[in-house]
């Protein structure tokens, strides 16, 4: 088919989306980009959408291969969704939307979660900015981040957006079905509020540490109805195993008590939704959305232990870290006479003159997690830092969530991170 692209409306972490018309039709549709080369996630998001059918999940329209400025791009087409994102109808709303309106949208994803399970695929990256809106409710979008049930379990990398993590996704366990519903929830609740969840967190850092290990719980608006709140309450168990599925909460008499479609509908026009939004001004976790990197929790190297992999990082290039207190290191819990408990993997590493230099925690490929000794720093701190060439950033902070482990108990008044990311 010969097109033409026109104005990004739309720029996520993996690619860029255009407006596009057919040559010959004239028809009017979108269009997802990105560099061949870094094309694999939009492959693969071809691959699972040109297998769905379902009007509560945007339609694939084909694909090409394009050489633009003398670069090859890789192009996903998309009917072309006018409303915008849940995220500028929240905005358009000034700030939240009413219950309604969240009762529709939320019926609306829910139908296309139900067809995505039902198909076993899971989403991995359900929030409002991958939410489109139409005359009709919502249309779930941006299946980038999905896979389908019989990779996701256990061997495909964990995916998605820190924020909307469910506690078994941020402790990087396992990425089913109920990690979705949890995304969801979320999801309602930035509706309700207008932000996302977990207000109080300043970086990604402490947001996985909270959802993960806290026992805490994204707040629940106490303007809800109480309908509303219980319906949240079931979206939003720590426990996946109680979550509440797509079908049982389609039944639930939140979705179930709507107002008649023709209300609705009147509702949906008079909040404009069919008049084109620029989403170009993200601004609220855009740093956290850029960090949709996956990891894979499965690829770690067998080659050689910890203690052999640090002393050839020593000895290789001297990339020992520096202890040294400075504004690049991230305090994940502070002044909390907590146990945090210490893995039993942990090794002492050496440098060449024989002195204690780090203990090893875990390793990754090239990456060997680093925990500074504590009969060193001389006081109640752990701090770790990583070495090698760590190019992915969810990598030290997850494996330092990972190596919190119940095993080895030591008391610590706080635990800091050193972000790789950042010392450069
Ligand atoms: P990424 O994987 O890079 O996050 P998305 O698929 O989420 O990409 O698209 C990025 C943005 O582009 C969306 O948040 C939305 O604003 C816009 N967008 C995506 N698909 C469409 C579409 N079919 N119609 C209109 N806008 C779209
Ligand atoms: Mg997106």
């Amino acid at each position: 088919m010969d097109w033409t692209r026109g104005q990004a409306i739309g720029h996520g972490s993996s690619a860029t989306v255009s407006m596009a018309k057919a040559n010959r039709s004239g028809q009017v549709f979108a269009v997802k980009s990105a560099e061949l080369l870094k094309s694999e996630s939009l492959q693969k998001e071809q691959s699972i959408l040109s297998s769905l059918d379902c009007p509560q999940i945007v339609v694939y329209k084909g694909c090409d291969i394009t050489n633009e400025n003398g670069k090859l791009f890789y192009n996903l087409f998309l009917e072309y969704i006018s409303g915008g994102t849940l995220i500028d109808a929240i905005r358009e709303g000034g700030g939240c939307l009413d219950e309604a309106m969240i009762r529709l949208y939320a019926r609306t994803i829910l139908l296309g979660l139900e067809y995505l399970h039902c198909n076993g695929i899971v989403h991995c990256d359900i929030k409002g900015h991958n939410i489109l809106v139409t005359g009709d409710g919502a249309k779930i979008a941006d299946l980038g981040c999905a896979k389908r049930v019989d990779e996701a379990s256990g061997t495909t990398p964990i995916a998605g957006t820190p924020l909307y993590m469910s506690p078994e996704v941020a402790r990087g366990e396992h990425q089913g079905f109920p990690a979705d519903i949890w995304a969801f929830g979320c999801t309602v609740v930035e509706m309700a509020t207008g932000q996302a969840p977990w207000v109080n967190v300043s970086d990604p850092v402490s947001a996985l540490y909270q959802i993960g290990f806290s026992g805490n719980m994204p707040e629940i608006p106490s303007f809800m109805s109480q309908q509303a709140k219980d319906f949240l309450s079931k979206c939003l168990k720590r426990d996946p195993e109680e979550r509440w599925s797509a079908s049982e909460l389609l039944k639930h008499y939140f979705i179930t008590d709507q107002e008649p479609d023709f209300v609705l509908k009147e509702i949906i026009s008079r909040s404009n939704v069919n008049t084109p939004t620029c989403v170009l001004d993200q601004v609220l976790w855009d740093s956290i959305e850029e960090l949709e990197t996956t990891w894979d929790s499965t690829h770690k190297s067998s080659l050689v232990s910890p203690i052999e992999r640090i002393k050839q990082l020593t000895e290789g290039n001297g990339e020992v870290p520096i202890w040294s207190w400075d504004d690049t290191w991230v305090t994940v819990r502070s002044n909390e006479q907590e146990m945090v408990p210490w893995c039993e993997d942990h090794n002492l590493a050496y440098d060449n003159s024989g002195a204690e230099i780090a203990w090893v925690s875990m390793e990754y490929d090239d990456f060997v997690f680093l925990i500074e000794p504590t009969n060193v720093c001389g006081n109640s701190k752990c701090k770790a830092s990583s070495s090698g060439s760590c190019g992915d950033v969810w990598m030290p902070l997850l494996l330092m969530l990972w190596s919190l482990q119940p095993s080895h108990p030591q008391n610590f008044d706080s635990v800091s991170l050193h972000p790789p990311w950042s010392s450069s």
